[in-house]
């Protein structure tokens, strides 16, 4: 059958600035003057950027600063005050900006609760001092509502700084301190121009080593500590960059957890474990249970459990050869789904861990209710163990975990002081580098077959 589906072009450029100008031809029509915005009456994005470029590239002698606000919640605002309120609090922004317009202070609004301000300076005084004198006149309007205003400020290198540069930069300063009630201002810096450019340099690389399988899957022993025998593993990613080598998650992690793909790297290393355990169920050889790390992101989207069934069924690994370790923040998240979520992997024969024990909130109460198998004792708490509090600490929270039925590893033994005092706690499990760092899996498996 002929396919006459049409094939659309990608448009051009062109027909971009075509399509602008027709846009302002249907603008023009109507009234509505195409440069402003919409009930504020204020230059739109388009307009200021234009406007912006031209006053600092004609007023070369001067510096500049563009600094952009924005509403915290703005959307709550709206829902709890109504959309006039809503409203009215915009006009009142707008017009406290519109007193500082001037040939070189150049205000715009850009969408709902986002606004921009370029103005020159001398001394960065004055910026500070503008950007509270704006968030005071807000706090001063009284609605039952606690507004929460916050500006990013970008100084320009020079007048050659596209005013679209400047509110990017802008707003990564701002996004420091959205919604924060201590801090109304905040400047961009070379640090934040750094992480930034390393996020982009990570995000724009992860997806090829997704595909050619720069992620590793490491494994680092669990370790019977009465007899050295090594009684699982914790499957943990490693990148090895063609460049720069082993790369440990704290560099990228944090990155991919902001953007989402870390949802990739999880089934990425999960798919490398089933593998693995299939391959060595297949050849006969000695199993151990592995444990795989579930972001706390998977915690927004139940697709993750069947995801993990499937990974069973498909790499015939029975689930009890799979514990699965999260956070206690991932427990706190999305509560009722992640119950039902947890109870089904449950049921379905897998274990539960939870992680990072006791550097999160997780109450006495909410251990009798979740249904984990095994709690990891964070390295945190077993630091100091020469101090004596330390001990009782200890002592006491393992107490109550055996007394709740839970299983105990403690994660980051390093001394054999700590190993000593475990073992007087009865604490038999551990994972640390005074035994084994993650490994490789192909040195994993050496140690398995020794
Ligand atoms: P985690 O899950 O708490 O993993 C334990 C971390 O402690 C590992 O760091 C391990 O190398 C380290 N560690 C173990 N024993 C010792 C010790 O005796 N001393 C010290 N100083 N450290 C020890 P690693 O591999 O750098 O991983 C850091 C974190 O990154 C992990 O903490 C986990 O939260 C996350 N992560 C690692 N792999 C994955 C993954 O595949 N998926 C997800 N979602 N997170 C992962
Ligand atoms: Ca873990
Ligand atoms: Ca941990």
């Amino acid at each position: 059958m002929a396919d006459d589906r049409k094939q659309f072009p990608p448009v051009s450029d062109a027909q971009k600035e075509e399509l602008y100008l027709y846009s302002l031809k249907k603008m023009a029509a109507s009234n509505q003057d195409p440069n402003l915005t919409y009930m504020t009456n204020l230059l739109n994005l388009r307009a200021f950027q234009y406007k912006a470029g031209e006053v600092m590239r004609q007023n070369r002698e001067k510096s500049f600063a563009l600094l952009l606000l924005d509403i915290a919640s703005f959307k709550s605002l709206n829902e709890f005050c109504g959309r006039d309120t809503g409203d009215k609090v915009l006009m009142l922004i707008a017009d406290k900006l519109r007193g500082y317009q001037n040939e070189l202070t150049i205000v715009s609004h850009f969408r709902a609760d986002t606004f921009a301000m370029l103005m020159p300076f001398t001394d960065q005084q004055e910026l500070i001092d503008t950007a509270l004198d704006i968030v005071a006149h807000i706090d001063s309007y009284k609605i039952p509502y606690k507004i929460l205003p916050s500006i990013g400020i970008c100084v320009a290198d020079n007048s050659d700084m596209p005013p679209s540069i400047l509110r990017d930069y802008a707003s990564i300063a701002l996004q420091t301190i959205k919604g924060k009630f201590y801090a109304k201002y905040a400047f961009f810096d070379e640090s934040m121009r750094q992480r930034m450019l390393v996020e982009k340099q990570i995000e724009n690389e992860i997806v090829e080593a997704l595909s050619t399988k720069q992620l590793q899957a490491y494994i680092q022993p669990k370790v019977d500590m009465a007899s050295g025998e090594i009684v699982g593993g914790e499957a943990l990613v490693r990148w090895i960059h063609p460049e720069k080598g082993v790369i440990p998650p704290s560099q990228f992690l944090p990155v991919l957890e902001k953007n989402g793909l870390i949802i990739d790297v999880d089934i990425c290393i999960w798919t490398q474990i089933f593998e693995w355990l299939s391959r060595r169920i297949r050849e006969g050889k000695k199993v151990v249970p592995i444990s795989i790390n579930i972001s706390r992101m998977h915690a927004y989207d139940t697709i993750f459990k069947e995801r993990l069934v499937q990974l069973s069924e498909h790499y015939s690994v029975p689930p009890r050869l799979v514990a699965l370790e999260l956070t206690e923040s991932s427990f706190l998240t999305n509560t009722d789904d992640m119950y039902q979520s947890m109870q089904y992997l449950k049921d379905q024969g897998f274990s539960l861990s939870m992680d990072d024990f006791g550097t999160g909130y997780s109450t006495m109460t909410m251990l009798k209710n979740q249904p984990v198998d095994e709690i990891k004792i964070d390295k945190g708490f077993i630091d100091d163990i020469s101090d004596e509090k330390e001990q009782i600490i200890i002592r006491s929270v393992v107490g109550m975990l055996k007394a709740l039925g839970k299983k105990i590893i403690v994660e980051g033994v390093e001394t054999e002081a700590q190993r000593q005092f475990l073992l007087e706690q009865n604490c038999l499990h551990a994972q640390g580098f005074l035994y084994y760092k993650p490994m490789p899996i192909s040195e994993y498996e050496k140690l398995l077959d020794a």
